[in-house]
């Protein structure tokens, strides 16, 4: 069985800050780390690993300093890394980036099971793992709390609010998982000493067939019209008095507000 784990780098998320004029994430000089919910996308892969020996490949897109996340997707145990890095991938939306992550999974020969986290902590729009399943042609089952693949199935235990449910499907399937797969393992000693000198290779757009037509600013639709801050929430007033008191004061601040 072999398994392509999606693991993206992004800013430590206490780092997060956005470019105002260029309307974008600042990537520049922050502390990168393995986006929170990839780290359980690589425990997921390693739990079916430990059970079938199956093969796991880390794959990101991303620019040079992604290898060190590949790396210690490696040192946790995963197999192999693959970069897809290339200046033709800058301006890259989820649909292009999803292009190349589809187009990446082909040229290794396809895959039985991929897995992803839910969301970024940057991007956030939870929309590359949909974009991707689509783009193969596979089904996808999200809120992956456990993921069982053996026999040329998956089943999935989702998640969700109110209910747990238990699905499963054929496999090729892309899987989408949430930290409900448990605390991810620390990478081992022999790990860490197997990723220093680890291949991991990389692939441009070239490598993979695309063309500037298909992927950055020229392959992306979406286009970031604005990008602001939320407005701050007015201060809030702490009503400490009898409830009389309070309520009185709760009434007066209803009344200046025009809503009683
Ligand atoms: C107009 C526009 C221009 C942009 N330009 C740039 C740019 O120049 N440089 C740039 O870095 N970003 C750029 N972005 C952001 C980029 O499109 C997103 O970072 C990327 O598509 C992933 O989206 P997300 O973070 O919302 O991922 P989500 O959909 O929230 O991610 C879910 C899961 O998908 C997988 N995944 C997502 N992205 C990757 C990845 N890159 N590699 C491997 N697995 C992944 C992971 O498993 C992740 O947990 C741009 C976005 C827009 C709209």
């Amino acid at each position: 069985m072999k398994i392509i784990v999606c693991v993206k780098q992004v800013p430590a998320s206490d780092e997060v800050q956005f470019d105002h004029v260029q309307k974008k994430v600042v990537r520049e000089g922050v502390e990168l780390v393995i986006n929170p919910l990839d780290l359980h996308g690589i425990e997921a892969a390693l739990k079916i690993k430990d059970a079938s020996g199956a093969e796991v490949v880390a794959v990101s897109l991303g620019p040079p300093p992604a290898e060190k996340a590949l790396r210690r997707a490696i040192a946790m145990g995963c197999d192999s890394g693959v970069l897809v890095c290339d200046r033709e991938f800058a301006g890259s939306d989820t649909l292009s980036t999803s292009k190349a992550l589809a187009a990446v999974v082909s040229k290794l020969g396809g895959a039985d099971l991929i897995l992803c986290g839910d969301h970024t902590t940057d991007g956030d729009t939870g929309q590359v793992p949909a974009e991707l399943a689509e783009m193969l042609n596979v089904p996808q089952a999200t809120y992956g709390a456990e993921v069982e693949a053996e026999g040329g199935s998956v089943k999935v235990k989702r998640v969700l609010t109110g209910l747990i449910e238990t699905v499963e499907t054929p496999m090729p399937a892309l899987v989408t998982v949430t930290k409900a797969i448990g605390k991810p393992r620390r990478p081992s000693l022999v790990g860490i000493k197997r990723a220093r000198t680890a291949e991991v290779k990389t692939m441009t757009a070239a490598d993979l067939g695309l063309t500037k037509a298909d992927v950055g600013w020229d392959g992306s639709p979406t286009k970031t019209l604005s990008a602001y801050p939320p407005p701050s929430r007015p201060q809030s007033e702490k009503v400490e008095v009898s409830p009389e008191k309070s309520a009185a004061r709760i009434v007066e601040i209803l009344g200046q507000a025009g809503v009683a």
